[in-house]
């Protein structure tokens, strides 16, 4: 179905997010379908979606199993509650979404987003401590240059300055790790950097600081995605991992971009062999197709808080859409397409072609950094003078204009295109861009 935009007046009332607003009404990139490996955009034309949505449809666009699963499931059980009662879908897909998790990560609390999955992990972990009579334990530690969304404690233990300093004094009790991105030790490094594991080691310094018996949590992306995609150095995670377990403190995974295959595996907990506590997912839980985030717990927290609960409901938490039918049946619909394609086995053999055309574009003019990991990249532009993201906008601009969806941070491209992409697409794309750095001033 078509969809018609009268006139910029009329779009005026959609508050878009994270857009330019004003901008974007002056010049709208709207796109009105989508199939496979392309949108259509308003005047018709096709575009290669180099980004799979918003990192979300790692199958690609409009695939039957899912479409026809969410049909039938709206029409069969539009809704249900999941406070106090239950329908068979979300308990099948708790099961199945704990399988693709290694250890003993098996409990799974649904959610309608990525930000959501973050404050239910946090929260999670703060009423973990409480049941275990560990209650002082409430700091949280985040890390510079990690998105964790946009809810009040995502944005706490989040990162990104602009995403922080509209809105007040946020939580209390949160500390940052440094980030590793580095480039005058790791520019142009392929998949994990070889410089930066020590890093991780802030965390001794920050349990001297705080003392251990304050400490809830530490929340990182296993490689940041939203803030210009930065792979974790070798052995970072590893060390981060190694120092939450002498202190007894939890490490929880933001797995928003990671899980679902687009590293190559199901996750990056099972692709790095790092095991964290918690583990928080969305995006291509559903292929995008109806919002769903769920957070998967390990058993030791589980069986804490249940156990250790003085009240019949033991987390005061969730809601109304949390394992909404619809949306677990486009999750089930989607992990079984995920499987029968072998789409994330798909992703580690494409992974080199596409490392290889990303770093192809190294000797383009003002590229002075590429950075991959699975099937995403960043490619780093130097910012103009005193115009920091507008070289970044245009090339998103001028992408959309010769046929491809890009995603930007600030001057940073990064490209995450669905699962399905042919060898032959990944090369169109990357000369696509690599046609757009050219003719950037
Ligand atoms: N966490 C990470 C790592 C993300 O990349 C994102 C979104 O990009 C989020 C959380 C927030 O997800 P959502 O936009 O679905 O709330």
């Amino acid at each position: 179905m078509a969809v018609s935009v009268t006139s910029t007046n009329a779009m005026d009332a959609f508050w878009m997010p994270f857009t330019a607003n004003r901008r974007f009404l002056k010049e709208p990139r709207i796109v009105t379908a989508a199939k496979d490996m392309h949108y259509t955009t308003a005047d018709g034309r096709k575009l290669l979606d180099g980004t799979a949505g918003l990192w979300c449809v790692n199958a690609g666009h409009g695939r039957p199993r899912i479409v026809e699963a969410v049909s039938a499931t709206v029409a069969e059980l539009d809704y249900a509650p999941s406070y106090q009662f239950g329908h068979p879908v979300a308990f099948e897909l708790a099961g199945r979404i704990a399988s693709l998790f290694p250890g003993d990560l098996n409990h799974v609390f649904f959610t309608n987003s990525g930000s959501e999955s973050v404050e239910t992990a946090l929260k999670i972990a703060l009423a973990y401590h409480q049941s275990k009579g560990e209650g002082t334990r409430t700091r949280l530690i985040g890390r510079e240059r990690s998105y964790h969304g946009v809810g009040f404690g995502g944005i706490s233990v989040g990162g990104i300055a602009t995403n922080r300093r509209h809105f007040g004094s946020l939580l209390a009790g949160v500390d940052h790790l440094p980030h590793t991105h580095a480039p005058e030790h790791n520019a142009f490094s392929r998949g994990q950097p070889e410089w930066g594991a020590h890093l991780a080691d802030d965390l001794e310094r920050m349990v001297s600081l705080h003392d251990p018996s304050t400490i809830a949590a530490v929340i990182v992306e296993p490689m940041a995605g939203s803030a210009g995609v930065l792979p974790p150095p070798k052995g970072y995670l590893e060390r981060l991992r190694a120092i939450c377990h002498k202190y007894g403190i939890l490490l929880i995974f933001d797995e928003v971009i990671t899980a679902f295959g687009r590293l190559g595996a199901a996750s990056a907990t099972e692709l790095l062999g790092v095991q964290p506590d918690i583990v928080a997912t969305a995006k291509g839980l559903t292929n995008g197709t109806i919002p769903m985030g769920a957070v998967v717990v390990d058993a030791a927290i589980y069986d804490s808080l249940t156990q250790n609960s003085a009240t019949p409901i033991e987390l005061f938490h969730g809601y109304t859409y949390s394992g909404h039918p619809v949306a677990a049946a486009a999750a089930l619909a989607t992990l079984d397409t995920y499987a029968e394609e072998g789409l994330f086995q798909r992703a580690a053999e494409l992974a080199p072609h596409f490392e290889n055309a990303a770093h192809g574009l190294r000797d383009l003019p003002n590229v002075i950094d590429i950075r991959n990991m699975g099937m995403v990249c960043g490619i780093e532009l130097s910012a103009r003078p005193g115009a920091a993201g507008e070289r970044g906008f245009e090339a998103m601009q001028m992408a959309f204009d010769r046929g491809a969806m890009i995603r930007i941070t600030a001057d940073t491209i990064a490209l995450s295109p669905p699962l399905i992409i042919s060898k032959g697409q990944i090369d169109e794309l990357f000369e696509l861009v690599a046609g757009v750095i050219s003719d950037l001033k």
